[in-house]
């Protein structure tokens, strides 16, 4: 039998297919393209280009109404989509304008599309979906006092949307944010349109990223906000994002971006996005975070010297924040293992920074982080390959080995090629990198052909020894001093006695 209608045909066909996607596929289940430390996290078949994500708000106790909207393109034959995806209710989804089925699975949104995806052609997905930001102890939206800001980083960016939340696979994004009347809202990027007014009294937002980001990196702000712009160095703009009613008390804070930005630049080059700003929060997070062009701080950390503050440990760690958007955010990890590549890097330029305001010297910073590093390995595994973080510690990963305990690999690595060579090393890794991903043997690489010799041997120890190695230079460090403190109260000191201690090494488990 021939049948006669070609929408007839087609019809039967679709529906031929359907039933044999239903009768072949197994039951949906969770991917994820290998990471040692987050096996489920990322997902195979498919590479993102850009995200277009729109966001309405309403309060903090309502899920935000979104739409995420994925450009991207199958690396291979797909019958099924995975996206990383919890913390919201799906509406509908669509694959390559047609309704597509979803499923959840463990952390991951399943999509069966109508027809299967082929080999090296384009995907666009869309998802109606809610985005809940109640409950986000473990990472994604930030409970604000006036609002909500983002904290992703390391694998909570699909607790706010769906995507491949993995930062190997970086991609082009686009904010548009509605939000009631009295609020702003701020993304990173650039204004991609002026704010246009909406139904009842809201306005949506617009941003666009100029560069690739981790989805790790997304920042969105919404609150009762203070938007500052003034130029940096070679017109760089600037935008601090800040709660209005504490813009006069930041002010001289939020004066040193400029300087900070132009010292990083002396080191390893031009700053390498289309904007920078600080974004200041009424939260109470324990951490802070690189987020792409606009790093989030908590406020309590500029409440002063009676906070046990004191000015030139904050601007040290504005510093950590923004040498981060070189080391971190244009080059992003290929895997979680190579955290210490931003960890190590943002802790040195850190130390360094304060090593030059006389406070507290780089070597005597690298020599008590030598005299800890046996105990950090023990208990976080050795810098490039550390331990996972136990279950439901989201920031558990963040353990002083990746950060001291990392610097000090870099410290090594300048006692053995001299200071020009390790000079070039860290100014050729952001720039042969931008924009892009790299790993640990990327980095052992570089440093043996700035070196003249492979260093293979010498940095393997450093970087994958359950002991220390001992100190290029220094072999009065050759032994570690066995410490009996407890874990986390390693780098506590007594306030207004000593430089306070790295901001790793705090006992509230305060992270940068
Ligand atoms: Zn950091």
């Amino acid at each position: 039998m021939q049948l006669s209608s070609p929408r007839l045909r087609a019809a039967l066909l679709a529906a031929a297919s359907l039933t044999l996607v239903a009768a072949v596929l197994p039951p949906p289940k969770p991917l994820g393209i290998g990471d040692r430390l987050f096996p489920e996290l990322g997902n195979p078949g498919y590479d993102v280009l850009s995200y277009d994500l729109s966001l309405t708000y309403k309060d903090n106790r309502t899920p935000l109404d979104a739409v995420t909207a994925i450009e991207a393109r199958a690396l291979a034959p797909l019958e099924r989509i995975n996206l990383d995806f919890t913390h919201g209710t799906v509406a509908s989804a669509q694959v390559n304008g047609e309704p597509a089925r979803f499923e959840s699975a463990g952390e991951d949104l399943v999509l069966t599309p109508a027809h299967p995806v082929a080999a090296n052609t384009p995907l666009r997905i869309t998802v109606r979906h809610s985005s809940d930001p109640r409950g986000s102890a473990d990472g994604g939206w930030v409970t604000t006092e006036d609002g909500l800001a983002m904290a992703n980083q390391a694998d909570a960016a699909h607790r706010v949307f769906p995507c491949n939340d993995h930062p190997a696979d970086k991609a082009y994004f686009t904010f548009r944010i509605t939000a009631p009347e009295g609020y702003t809202a701020v993304a990173n990027g650039l204004p991609g349109a002026l704010p246009a007014a909406r139904a009842a009294g809201a306005t949506e937002w617009t941003y666009r990223t100029l560069h690739p980001m981790a989805t790790e990196l997304a920042q969105v702000s919404i609150g009762r906000s203070a938007v500052l712009h003034r130029t940096g160095p070679h017109g760089l703009p600037l935008r601090d994002v800040v709660p209005a009613a504490d813009r006069e008390r930041l002010e001289p804070w939020l004066l040193k971006t400029a300087g900070h930005i132009e010292w990083m630049e002396q080191r390893v080059g031009r700053y390498p996005f289309e904007n920078y700003g600080v974004l200041i929060a009424r939260a109470r997070t324990g951490f802070e975070l690189e987020t792409q062009t606009l790093s989030l701080f908590e406020n309590g950390l500029f409440a002063g010297e009676a906070e046990g503050y004191p000015e030139w440990y904050v601007e040290a760690v504005m510093v950590h924040e923004l040498a981060h958007q070189w080391f971190g955010d244009s080059v992003t990890p290929r895997t979680w293992s190579d955290l210490w590549l931003n960890e190590g890097h943002a802790t040195w330029y850190e130390a360094l920074y304060a090593d030059g305001l006389g406070k507290y010297s780089l070597d005597r910073r690298m020599r008590e982080a030598y005299q800890r590093s046996d105990q950090w390995r023990a208990a976080g595994g050795p810098p490039a390959a550390p331990k996972a973080a136990a279950p439901g510690q989201k920031i558990g990963l963040f353990r002083p080995v990746v950060y001291d305990g990392a610097a000090l690999i870099l410290y090594a690595l300048r006692e053995e090629i001299g200071t020009a060579a390790f000079d070039r090393v860290e100014r050729r890794w952001v720039a042969e990198h931008k924009d892009a991903t790299a790993g640990t043997e990327d980095f052992v690489r570089l440093a043996s052909q700035e070196a003249g010799r492979d260093l293979t041997a010498f940095l393997r120890p450093w970087l994958y020894g359950e002991k220390t190695p001992p100190m290029p230079g220094h072999p009065d460090w050759s032994a570690p001093v066995k410490q009996k403190a407890a874990p986390g109260t390693a780098g506590k000191t007594a306030p207004g006695t000593a430089p306070k201690p790295a901001p790793a090494q705090e006992a509230d488990g305060k992270t940068v």
